[in-house]
């Protein structure tokens, strides 16, 4: 059976990594419609210690990748996506715990973990307009195509294209929780920063995780 590796998950975080500094300042125009304009900024910060943070040092084991990538996000990001992303990643190492490699099925229940962290920790609800709105229906996703016995890498692609229909469907919603909730209905009608920046995450998981030659 298929397993996926900490290199795997290494290549995830490098592509995610090169996919925010590719976005960037499209990240940061999102933010300053509605919300602060530092959201590309912040991500950057972030992901490019993850890359300093791993380089040469990359724990060999999933759980302790991850976790590793969890506390440097909390403790570079700054702002709300800072935790958040930072709980995420915290939430999938636990969920990995100490194993060598992990199954589809293992990382599918620890990306559910995962999104169930930023939810108990920044109060969103779908619907809210957050990066909750692309991270819920992309695990659901996965879990629901390999339930429905796709290959590891249909249910990663499946996840990435929920991410993307969920971040574009934040456009017409009102924020109602994050520095955009301030604006009331004027936050109608543009993308979530932090739901574009989620996609990105799953765009990358897509393309990786389910390793280079299967
Ligand atoms: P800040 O809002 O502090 O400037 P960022 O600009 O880096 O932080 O991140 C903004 C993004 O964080 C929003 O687009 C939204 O997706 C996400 N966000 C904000 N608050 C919450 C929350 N309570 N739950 C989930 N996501 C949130
Ligand atoms: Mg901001």
């Amino acid at each position: 059976m298929e397993q996926v590796s900490a290199d795997d998950l290494l290549a995830w975080i490098r592509e995610f990594a090169r996919l925010v500094a590719e976005n960037r300042d499209a990240l940061t125009e999102l933010d300053a419609a509605i919300g602060d304009g530092d959201h590309g900024a912040n991500m950057h910060r972030g992901t490019t210690a993850v890359l300093a943070a791993v380089d040469g040092a990359a724990p060999a084991a999933p759980g302790a990748l991850v976790k590793k990538v969890g506390t440097t996000l909390v403790s570079t990001v700054g702002g709300a996506s800072g935790p958040l992303y930072g709980t995420f990643f915290l939430r999938l190492g636990t969920a990995l715990g100490d194993a060598a490699t992990a199954s589809p099925a293992d990382v599918a229940a620890a990306l559910r973990a995962g999104v169930e962290g930023v939810v108990a920790r920044g109060r969103a609800e779908a619907g809210d307009k957050t990066m909750v709105d692309a991270l819920l229906p992309a695990v659901t996703a996965c879990e629901e195509a390999l339930a429905a016995g796709r290959t590891w890498a249909e249910a990663l692609a499946a996840a990435a294209e929920a991410a993307a229909a969920g971040r574009d469907a934040t456009t017409p919603m009102v924020a109602r929780k994050g520095r955009a909730s301030y604006l009331g209905e004027r936050s109608a009608g543009h993308p979530d920063p932090g739901a574009t920046s989620a996609a990105l995450l799953l765009a990358a998981a897509a393309g990786t995780l389910a390793g280079g030659s299967r």
